[in-house]
């Protein structure tokens, strides 16, 4: 089930994706899970509609340096556990909203295509094998990242903090294996980023045991499971795409700072 938020006609709501349709859905899927979800009878075309980013974290668990080629090309060791921080709530942005280009502080801000994991019920010390249980679904990040400030700061907490940082849509697809999906980035079109997440080290049973081990991870966080390899920069006025396999499309413009 492709599984979004979305407002229309003044009313935000959940709706169920269906090909070019939006069916409106009363529930609430992050105490009933899918199963309480039950369509209201109101429906939209998906073009008409305004998407919203399909969760809202209390937190972004997020990790760096997850595939092999990525820590390669920042000729960076592989790391032995996964590498872990956070990014505040009040960065989320959903699909077509903008990017805004912290110029006042950065010069260089990347994109960095990645597979989300979206919390469906409460984790907190949770074995790999039992990390499946908790999952709502999967959907599409762009860790948007001040590269320059990353280099500069020890903490990650400015880089990758800004509002506006954390992309996440279009919907969230519930029934996705993210063993071997096709992860692909786009500037202005042009293909960037493109591997699979066979290439990931640690799988996101293995991160969602991991961070649950740190911090309880509650429902509608999201864990954000690593960049691969291609990220790059952009500019006010560039249209970014991140492409998952089995989920769709998220797109985001960047802006300049008023
Ligand atoms: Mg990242």
């Amino acid at each position: 089930m492709k599984l979004c938020r979305f407002s229309f006609e003044g009313r935000t709501s959940y709706g169920i994706v269906e090909g070019e349709t939006v069916f409106e859905a009363d529930g609430d899927p992050f105490k009933d899970g899918v199963a309480g979800l039950k369509k209201t009878g109101r429906k939209a075309a998906v073009s008409g509609v305004k998407l919203l980013a399909p969760c809202e974290p209390t937190k972004i668990a997020a990790i760096g340096l997850n595939y092999k080629a990525h820590a390669a090309e920042f000729n960076k060791a592989l790391p032995e556990e996964p590498m872990l921080f956070l990014k505040p709530s009040t960065a989320v942005i959903g699909p077509d909203e903008g990017i805004v280009y912290p110029s006042h502080m950065s010069h260089r801000v990347d994109y960095e295509g990645e597979l989300a994991v979206v919390i469906g019920k409460r984790a907190k010390d949770v074995a790999p094998e039992k990390a499946r249980e908790h999952i709502l679904g999967y959907t599409c990040f762009n860790d948007v990242t001040a590269r320059d400030l990353q280099g500069k700061d020890i903490q990650y907490s400015r880089a990758k903090g800004f509002d506006t940082f954390a992309c996440v849509g279009p919907w969230i697809e519930t029934d996705l294996d993210p063993a071997k999906v096709r992860i692909t980035s786009f500037l202005n079109g042009e293909k960037r980023q493109d591997t699979s997440t066979e290439d990931m080290i640690f799988d996101c049973f293995h991160l969602l045991s991991f961070v649950s081990f740190v911090m309880t991870l509650l429902p509608g966080d999201i864990i954000a499971t690593g960049t691969p390899s291609g990220v790059g920069k952009m500019k006010p006025g560039n249209t970014v795409e991140i492409s998952i396999e089995g989920i769709g499309v998220l797109r985001n413009i960047v802006v300049a700072r008023q």
